[in-house]
């Protein structure tokens, strides 16, 4: 079992993120550093009518990743999430690109997406 960084609930390790709060750590960034950020869920969206998947947004350096929606995972932390206006985005402007990227299904989360289908 893994402790969650952020709400400290307890929850396997073979789940990507935690099932009560949504967030992830954040182990290692883009030039493989290590980052210690906690992953917060920002939002939700469903993306080719497919399966939900969670927005995480890093706390601590502001990276941005995709997560399918487990099973498990708590609906209304999920449905809170999904609620938040996207008017108010809490993006950075710059990172505006990085999001349209992983929407254009360019990020990394498409491999895990293809073999777990
Ligand atoms: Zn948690
Ligand atoms: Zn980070």
């Amino acid at each position: 079992m893994i402790e969650c960084s952020n709400c400290g609930n307890l929850y396997d390790e073979s789940l990507d993120h935690c099932p009560e709060c949504l967030s992830s750590l954040h182990e290692t960034d883009d030039n493989g550093d290590e980052c210690g950020g906690i992953f917060e869920a920002v939002s939700v969206w469903i993306k080719d009518k497919g399966r939900p998947e969670i927005i995480c947004r890093c706390a601590f350096c502001g990276a941005l990743k995709t997560e399918p929606v487990e099973d498990s995972d708590n609906p209304v932390t999920l449905m809170s999430v999904a609620a938040r206006p996207i008017a108010s985005p809490p993006f950075p402007i710059e990172r505006i690109s990085e999001l349209t990227d992983l929407m254009g299904g360019q990020g990394d989360m498409d491999g895990y997406y293809r073999d777990h289908k």
